[in-house]
Formats: structure tokens, sequence, C-alpha cells
């Protein structure tokens, strides 16, 4: 079975950047597994799938577990390449699913305070294409309003607004943030980066180091 890395932290730590960062310097091939965006393109597609996760996602809640671990573990144990999971697992049942497969993962935890998360989600841009942009200087479009890379215009998510933001932190504390203790009970190896603003360098080479590790 291939290698899998979990990226682990609130909504909002910065997985996805650190992730695409690091996509972008490295020649090994990943596959990359983000159980978000794949919810949301079963939301475009409006699929079964897709009209049962709104429900939840709406609200800042998390999909149940039997529906996400139907659609992860099986790819996850089949895959030529290293899985990179950005946002899998995310509560105990997950993780013990991942365990019952015979995975053993390396986890990466970002972590960040939460009025990071809060700035973050207010200033955050997204495109139907995965593209995720700011309206601060981080990471601004280069035309206002559009994507560099495929031209359509951003917008923004809709649990990004201040109060499901706030059910998700909730949610993570109460259900994502256990699996930590959880995987450490199982001999994985968990490393820890500090993922704030003002952390960007260090946080960026320190992803690299244990990815090349
Ligand atoms: P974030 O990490 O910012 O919360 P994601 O794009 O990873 O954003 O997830 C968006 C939503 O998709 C979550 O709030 C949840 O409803 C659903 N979701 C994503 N990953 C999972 C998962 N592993 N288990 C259950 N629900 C998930």
């Amino acid at each position: 079975m291939q290698s899998v890395i979990v990226l682990c932290g609130k909504p909002g730590a910065g997985k996805g950047t650190r992730l695409n960062e690091f996509l972008k310097e490295t020649d090994k091939k990943y596959k990359v597994l983000s159980v978000g965006n794949l919810l949301r393109e079963a939301r475009k597609q409006n699929t079964e799938l897709g009209k049962k996760a709104a429900k939840f996602m709406d609200k800042g809640l998390l999909v149940p577990d039997n529906i996400i671990n139907a659609i992860v573990i099986d790819g996850m144990k089949k895959s030529k390449e290293p899985i990179l999971s950005d946002g899998y697992p995310r509560t105990i049942g997950q993780a013990q699913a991942m365990i019952d497969a015979g995975i053993n993962p390396i986890i990466i935890d970002c972590e960040v305070d939460d009025e990071v998360v809060i700035q973050r989600a207010k200033n955050r841009l997204v495109c139907d294409c995965g593209e995720t942009y700011t309206t601060d200087s981080f990471k601004p479009p280069i035309i206002e309003g559009i994507c560099d890379k495929c031209g359509k215009h951003l917008h923004r998510r809709p649990d990004d607004n201040p109060e499901v933001v706030k059910q998700r932190l909730d949610v993570y504390r109460s259900q994502t943030e256990p699996i930590l203790e959880f995987m450490q009970e199982h001999n994985v190896e968990v490393h820890t980066i500090s993922n704030g603003d003002s952390d960007s360098e260090t946080a960026k080479k320190q992803f690299a180091d244990i990815m090349n590790s």
C-alpha cells in the first residue's frame, strides 16, 4: 500500500495552501485527496452524494462517517501514488476506519489561533476550479474578482460566514482534535507545525522537510 500523509488542523489552518505550495516545488507525484473539494464537486453536479452532503456542510457540520468512509477508504487502498489527504480523517470513526483498513499514515498538524481562522475566512475568495485567493495582500488575484488560472468569477464559500465558521471551529474541537491523541495511541507519527500568518516561511520549510524525510 502507498504511504498516506494526512493534513490536519482547524478549518482555515492553511492546509491547502501548504499543500499546493509543496506540490509546486516537488518532482514527486502525489494523489491529492480533498474531501471538501470532492463534496463541493458532487454538489455542483447535484448528485445524491452532493444533495446529502449539502445539508451538513451549510450548517458547518461534518458529513456522517458512513458516507465519507465509503468514498475514501477504497481509493486510498488502491492508489498507485502516495496520498496527500487534506481533511480526512476528521473524526475518531474515520481514523478508526483507516486503522482498520491497515493504513498507517503520517500526520502533519497545522496549528493556528481561532482569531486567525476567523480573519482568513473573511478574506477568502474561491473559484469553482479549486483555486483560492485572498482579499488582503497574501494572495490576491491579478484582476479583482477573477481567477488567474481559469478566468471565472471568484466567490465566497457559503460556509465562510462568521456564524458557520464558529460552528466549524466547535466541530473541530469536539470531533477532529481528539484524533491526534487517538493516532498517537496507535503509534502514528504526528508532526505539528505552527501555521500563523507570520510563520509562513518557517512553516513552508518545516512542511517540506517532513515530506522529504
Ligand atoms: P475546511 O477545512 O475549511 O473546513 P473543507 O473544504 O475541508 O474545509 O470542508 C468543507 C466541509 O466539507 C466541512 O465543513 C464538512 O461539512 C465537509 N467535510 C470535509 N471533509 C470531511 C470529512 N472528512 N468528514 C466529514 N465531512 C467533511
